[in-house]
């Protein structure tokens, strides 16, 4: 606490990323991708001429919208890029959301959410998660001041099909509902077809885990070109060039090597499954997953004693200590030889 602070920031409680540690450890934490990124990344930043760095970038990033565009067959309109999409959400917080009435949420989802919505000062309420840990879409209601979830949901794995998310759009027209597709990749169902049919639909996504760039800060979101005006509104209240030149250029690569992309998300999943059945036989439960991560629980030991005996032995995995996960891990898909060292170190600890 400062004296110097407005009130508004003593009463903000920001959001703790997962740790990025200095010394050499296998890092299963944040949800990276093991994979390095498409080679003409590496190609650009190889051959990227420091002397444009003289000038501003591209405001509005065209030629990268237009590379989305045509990635997921949208109009370069209704495709918005930010800095990362955690900026990307906090400017549809902004734009959709300071509502009179609250927005929903489900009570376990990504935790930068209601972070969003103390910076902003958006009330909401949260929906409690189904028996099978999945977001209860019909506990939505219509008179929402908005709807967000991430499909599939982060930390729980779990993701709708396009057709069910459809129903939810059906009875809610009035407000906006935003879809983050963080990790959609990993085997879920993207619904960017319906934004064509519904103007209040908004789906955001990142380069940063599905195509190995965390460290680039490059998100976007993709909805009616009404919601991007809006998006674009507050961007331009804020900061004119989130998307800096080097990044407009080494995304645009990224997205052109789509056999790199495919084949890194299918031996994602494939390590994924693995992992999967070889922790099912050390006697943990695992929670179904469509994404690039496993929450796991073992029913006789702590998750935050295997937290502590992982991170001695080099291994760091995610223990997010609220009273919903207390009892779960969560544990990032890595390479082969990551994950069977991981799989050891449970083993001789479980034992
Ligand atoms: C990782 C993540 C993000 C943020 O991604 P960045 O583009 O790196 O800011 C957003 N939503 C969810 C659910 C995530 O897990």
């Amino acid at each position: 606490m400062s004296k110097y602070w407005s009130p508004a920031v003593r009463d903000l409680t920001p959001y703790v990323p997962g740790e990025q540690p200095r010394e050499h450890m296998i890092k299963l934490n944040t949800n990276e991708n093991p994979y390095p990124p498409a080679s003409g990344v590496e190609k650009v930043l190889r051959d990227f001429p420091a002397d444009h760095l003289r000038r501003y970038p591209d405001p509005v990033s065209q030629s990268l919208r237009e590379a989305l565009a045509q990635s997921y067959s949208v109009d370069t309109a209704q495709v918005f890029v930010g800095n990362g999409s955690d900026e990307v959400l906090a400017f549809a917080f902004q734009a959709f959301f300071r509502q009179e009435r609250p927005i929903s949420m489900p009570a376990i989802t990504y935790s930068f959410y209601p972070v969003y919505c103390r910076l902003y000062g958006i009330d909401y309420r949260t929906i409690a998660l189904g028996d099978q840990w999945q977001v209860p879409l019909e506990a939505f209601t219509a008179d929402s001041g908005g709807i967000i979830f991430a499909n599939p949901n982060a930390p729980t794995g779990h993701g709708h099909s396009r057709e069910s998310i459809e129903e939810l759009l059906k009875r809610v027209s009035e407000c906006v509902v935003v879809v983050d597709e963080a990790y959609v990749d990993f085997g879920g169902e993207s619904v960017v077809p319906l934004i064509q049919t519904y103007p209040n639909l908004l789906v955001t996504n990142t380069f940063s885990k599905s195509r190995s760039l965390a460290g680039l800060r490059l998100g976007f979101a993709i909805g009616s070109e009404e919601l991007i005006e809006g998006l674009e509104r507050i961007k331009n209240s804020f900061n004119s060039y989130p998307i800096d030149s080097v990044a407009h250029a080494a995304g645009i690569a990224a997205l052109e090597d789509t056999q790199h992309f495919e084949d890194c998300c299918s031996r994602i999943i494939t390590t994924r499954e693995r992992t999967r059945r070889q922790l099912q036989q050390l006697g943990f439960d695992v929670l179904p997953s469509q994404t690039n991560f496993l929450l796991v629980r073992h029913p006789q030991y702590d998750a935050d004693q295997l937290f502590i005996a992982l991170r001695e032995r080099g291994i760091l995995v995610r223990h997010f200590n609220t009273e919903a996960l207390r009892d779960f891990l969560r544990i990032s898909v890595g390479t082969d030889d990551e994950m069977v060292s991981l799989t050891e170190t449970l083993s001789e600890l479980t034992s």
